[in-house]
């Protein structure tokens, strides 16, 4: 008898996961806390993930009409910095509608969605994988995101850095742009809400920005922020199996944590499949994971970890300017 996998967290871990078990056959279980579609806190920039992956997990059709980016620019203050191609595009899509195409995408397989459906995290349980996202912590970081109209870029995608933070802006869908950023928690900040994201920009001394913002067009209900969080590899649980962004989350300058989203569902799959087939046992699986993670993503997560604190300091204004691309996009990938 072929086991049910139980997915714990519905982002775009555990979606693909449930479309990749269920085009094997696996029958699948996918708890969801919240609810679709939403927006979520994320650059929707996605960096470095390649089509064998998606084809693999069976997503590729959620991707097919998404933006091909190919030009960065990266501004200090208000300053351009430098102006790059990317060796290979990026793709560009709001979690919106990406993650609301994986869910009905995966209910089109035979997945069971439960939406609104929080669950605990109970260890050694055999079939149960959990893909829940970041675990909470006192951290110092705060994520915010809206979409904007009238906010038009030099090129596809511009970073904004400055002493507390960095924001990247990026067109997604119907004109929208996504505009998102990561910032140390300044409590001297006091605005509110949607004003935070201005605020912090203006504080990050990307004054110029900070006035287009505030002048621009901001879709209705699209500002969300996240805090509580800290970067880098995650406290694991014991007899646990964490996916995605449970496992570790990568500094988001890298566009890279939807690309290891899918990459862990990638590494799981056939792992998964064997055990709910009855070729593993539950043990065998969980280290099996877990040790090709730890393999897959240790270069770029320590790459990206010495790169990060460079991003805020001054001192390190002349490699951000002049340090050539495609060798810090083959570290951070
Ligand atoms: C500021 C910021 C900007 C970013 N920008 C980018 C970017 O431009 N490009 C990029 O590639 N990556 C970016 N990322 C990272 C990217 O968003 C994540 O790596 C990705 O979303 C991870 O997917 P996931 O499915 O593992 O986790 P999540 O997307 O967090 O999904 C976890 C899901 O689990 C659900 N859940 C949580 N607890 C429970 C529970 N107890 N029971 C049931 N369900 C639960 C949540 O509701 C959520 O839907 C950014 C991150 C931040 C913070």
């Amino acid at each position: 008898m072929t086991e049910e996998i139980t997915i714990i967290g519905g982002g775009l871990t555990g979606l693909s996961l449930a479309v990749g078990l269920r085009a094997n056959g696996i029958p699948v279980t996918l708890h969801e806390a919240g609810q679709y579609p939403r927006h979520r806190v994320c650059g929707e920039f996605i960096s470095g993930v390649s089509e064998e992956t998606l084809n693999y997990l069976a997503i590729s059709s959620t991707l097919a009409d998404a933006a091909r980016h190919s030009t960065v620019s990266w501004f200090r203050g208000n300053s351009l910095l430098r102006e790059n191609r990317l060796p290979t595009p990026a793709l560009s899509i709001s979690r919106h509608l990406l993650d609301n195409r994986l869910r009905h995408l995966a209910a089109e397989e035979g997945a069971t969605i439960l939406t609104g459906s929080r669950q605990k995290i109970t260890p050694n349980t055999p079939g149960s994988v959990w893909a829940a996202g970041r675990k909470p912590v006192n951290g110092t970081w705060i994520g915010l995101k809206a979409h904007l109209r009238g906010v038009e870029t030099t090129s596809h995608l511009e970073m904004h850095s400055g002493p507390i933070g960095y924001l990247g802006i990026t067109p997604v869908e119907d004109g929208w742009h996504n505009v998102c950023g990561l910032f140390r928690i300044d409590r001297s900040i006091t605005a509110r809400h949607a004003d935070l994201l201005p605020a912090y920009v203006r504080e990050n001394g990307n004054t110029r920005l900070a006035d287009l913002l505030a002048s621009a067009e901001w879709k209705e209900d699209s500002f969300t922020a996240v805090a509580g969080f800290g970067l880098g590899l995650q406290e694991p649980t014991p007899g646990v199996l964490s996916l995605g962004d449970s496992h570790a989350i990568i500094p988001p300058f890298t566009g890279n944590g939807m690309t290891m989203a899918f990459q862990s569902a990638e590494i799981a799959l056939p792992v998964l499949t064997r055990f709910a087939e009855g070729d593993f046992d539950w043990q065998t699986a969980c280290s099996t994971i877990t040790t090709a993670h730890r393999k897959t993503f240790r270069k770029r997560l320590t790459a990206a970890k010495l790169l990060h604190p460079l991003l805020f300091e001054n001192a390190a204004l002349p490699l951000l300017k002049h340090a050539p691309l495609s060798p810090i996009l083959n570290l951070i990938r």
